[in-house]
């Protein structure tokens, strides 16, 4: 199977956005934006976000264990907590800053919509680095192991949806349970104003954004 599209990006090389950005960031915006067009980058991208999800939860647990404050319940709650915070995570930045005058952001992303197996992906090691600046804000508010539990957790939904996001494109799924998840998502390339969620259809259901068929105009005579 080839891989194909997760999310938008920073912008073309050879396009207006890298223009627009001030001269002395466009010697790094070039790079970036070559590199983010980059089959390697998905495949990398994809790789990297499941590996710092993996060592983010690894360390956490460790750390916890090693200080001997970590205990089954909170440790689960953190777990469920990191869950239901990716999935506004998704929904916002997809909505507001993928969907918002953003410029590089809203760039690569209107690629993506445009050439939905394309490439388009943010440059494989901007989201890992997320990834462990929010852990390590975490731990101003949280034990260090919890904070890095939930950090990776965050992490662990973000691998799960850069895949997800690729399977709804390259994959035609058999199954009608899948078929219509998939299809939340494809709805929103040709609505997109609507379904902002790819792995939940959560907040968009909570925020009003899912798509609602338009009834059939009936003819009058
Ligand atoms: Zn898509
Ligand atoms: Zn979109």
């Amino acid at each position: 199977m080839s891989i194909k599209p997760k999310i938008s990006a920073i912008p073309d090389a050879a396009g207006e956005p890298v223009s627009r950005l001030p001269a002395p960031l466009e010697w790094i915006a070039r790079p970036l934006s070559r590199l983010s067009t980059s089959h390697f980058n998905l495949r990398a991208g994809l790789t990297s976000d499941t590996l710092i999800s993996v060592l983010l939860i690894a360390a956490g647990v460790w750390y916890g264990h090693a200080h001997g404050n970590m205990r089954l319940l909170p440790a689960a709650l953190t777990v469920l907590c990191g869950l239901f915070a990716f999935t506004f995570i998704e929904y916002a930045a997809h909505r507001w800053l993928f969907h918002g005058h953003t410029g590089p952001f809203e760039a690569g992303h209107n690629r993506h919509h445009v050439d939905p197996l394309g490439y388009d992906a943010l440059p494989f090691f901007m989201p890992p680095l997320f990834m462990c600046a929010l852990g390590a804000l975490f731990t101003f508010a949280l034990p260090a192991g919890y904070a890095l539990l939930l950090a990776g957790v965050i992490a662990a939904g973000y691998a799960a949806y850069g895949s997800s996001h690729v399977m709804i494109h390259v994959h035609r799924f058999k199954s009608p349970l899948m078929r219509r998840w998939a299809g939340f998502h494809n709805i929103h390339h040709y609505h997109p104003e609507a379904n902002f969620g790819v792995t939940t259809g959560l907040w968009d259901f909570l925020l009003g954004t899912r798509y609602q068929r338009q009834p059939r105009q009936t003819a009058r005579y």
